[in-house]
């Protein structure tokens, strides 16, 4: 195809024809929100029409410079003049080492494997766990008759940590799961943030114990410190790798650079990915010298893990999150967020609850059909947001956001709780009225048939189901 026949074809698609093609030839994974999104600048996407939208979800967590940051363009536009995009990890390229070195300062850990993605750093950190099991358990024990392997994995119910096929077996999300049975073997969840339990499940058959610091795809719930500590504490005493998978919690979002670092612990594996490559994709695992004695060459790779580019554009994502003070901010404006949002909260008996860490934040209503409208009617409004875990609206924001952002934000979504609760309200009065139409109504069904909201619809943004990857 020829430069001008590739700008025609972009002129010509609408979200209609691209919609339709895409729904001959793709698997039919995604419901996706019914915009057709053409660019971006600073904290703001545009659609194929032109239509302006403020970005409180940032590509699910991962453009935290927001779209089109000089540093991030540069980047790629030195990279690019190279011509040296791919190199293969069979030969060395310049950034790979201080790459791994500035992780490695903002960590406390010793040592990087970069991945492709969230997922991979997960399978990655998790066949670390096994090898680390193995070699210190040593030959001789593991072909002793009865002796008991430690290869069981902890995680925690509510988690979410990809859909690969070891990741997914620590998620816990059974619809996720179910489907692709028999996953990999012997983990076992803890009930959230239960010290009790997780003293019952972790024991010397435990090679690792898994952990979002925040749970994000679980609806944004803290794990308490009071539980992160004891896990520290029980790891060690049975010979189990902590890990702690900063996917969607690290580089800065929580207004530290990991969510663990809260806790004033330090795990033996951290997983990251989300921000780290800019928009490109990049993932890594990091671990201690101790535990990546586990590792010999050849026992574990990747083709693009690590590239010249992606390693590139991270190293200029941390340099600008740390030029920019952009940790400091995350904390202040988070801060600012969430008194605006318990503002909110003081007003709408239809905000249950307001959780998270800096950026990170889960606002709870009280229904998902209120969670269903606020989401569908804020793109209609210019703003994205993510509904997640049926009733949350989780707001993964760039880390450049201002206040004046932060005030935009609850000014729609102080209107739509209006809204909302003005129209369910009427329709209820109106049902009430004729108590007669009621009672004919079947009990499960009332409250969403009475949710006159739910019948709002509109063209552009269509029906919204919760959205995870
Ligand atoms: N772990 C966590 C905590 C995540 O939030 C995600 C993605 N939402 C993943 C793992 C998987 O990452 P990816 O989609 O890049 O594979």
């Amino acid at each position: 195809m020829t430069a001008s026949a590739a700008t025609k074809h972009e002129v010509v698609a609408t979200l209609a024809s691209v919609k339709k093609a895409e729904a001959g030839t793709l698997l039919p994974t995604y419901d996706r929100y019914q915009v057709l999104l053409r660019r971006g600048r600073g904290v703001y996407v545009y659609d194929a029409e032109g239509r302006r939208y403020l970005d409180f979800l940032s590509g699910i967590g991962v453009n935290a410079l927001g779209y089109g940051h000089p540093a991030i363009v540069r980047a790629i536009e030195e990279q690019v003049a190279r011509g040296l995009l791919h190199t293969s990890n069979l030969f060395f390229h310049d950034y790979q080492a201080e790459l791994a070195r500035k992780l490695e300062a903002i960590s406390g850990l010793d040592r990087a494997f970069f991945t492709n993605s969230g997922s991979e750093a997960v399978e990655g950190a998790l066949k670390l766990a096994r090898a680390h099991a193995r070699l210190k358990a040593g030959t001789r024990k593991l072909l002793r008759p009865g002796f008991q392997k430690k290869t069981h994995v902890v995680a925690l119910e509510n988690s979410f940590h990809g859909r690969t096929f070891a990741a997914l077996s620590t998620t816990w999300t059974k619809k996720y799961r179910a489907p692709f049975a028999p996953l990999m073997q012997g983990v076992r969840f803890v009930k959230f943030n239960d010290v009790a339990d997780l003293e019952r499940k972790l024991d010397a058959s435990v090679c690792a114990l898994i952990v979002e610091p925040v749970q994000g795809e679980g609806g944004i719930h803290n794990v308490s410190r009071e539980f992160l500590t004891r896990a520290r504490a029980l790891t060690h005493k049975h010979g189990a790798l902590l890990i702690a998978d900063e996917i969607q919690s690290g580089l800065g979002r929580t207004g530290k650079w990991f969510a663990y670092q809260h806790a004033g612990i330090r795990p033996d594996i951290v997983t990251i990915a989300k921000p780290l490559g800019g928009g490109l994709p990049l993932g890594a695992f990091l671990t201690t010298d101790a535990v990546a004695k586990a590792i010999k060459p050849g026992l574990h790779g990747t083709t693009f893990g690590g590239g010249p580019l992606t390693c590139a554009v991270a190293l200029a994502v941390l340099s600008t999150i740390e030029s920019e003070g952009l940790l400091r901010h995350v904390a202040n404006i988070g801060a600012y967020l969430r008194a605006r949002l318990e503002e909110l909260q003081a007003r709408h008996a239809l905000v249950r609850e307001i959780r998270g860490l800096g950026l990170m934040i889960g606002v709870e209503l009280a229904d998902a059909e209120a969670a269903k409208f606020v989401a569908r009617e804020a793109m209609a409004h210019g703003l994205i947001v993510n509904r997640t875990h049926e009733v949350v609206i989780r707001l993964l924001p760039p880390f450049i956001i201002e206040r004046k952002h932060v005030d935009e934000l609850v000014r729609t979504l102080d209107q739509l709780l209006r809204r909302y609760a003005a129209e369910t309200n009427s329709e209820r009065r109106r049902l009430a009225g004729n108590s007669s139409d009621l009672a004919k109504v079947p009990a499960g069904r009332r409250r969403s048939q009475s949710s006159a909201a739910t019948n709002v619809t509109n063209a552009r943004t269509g029906a919204l189901r919760s959205k995870s990857i």
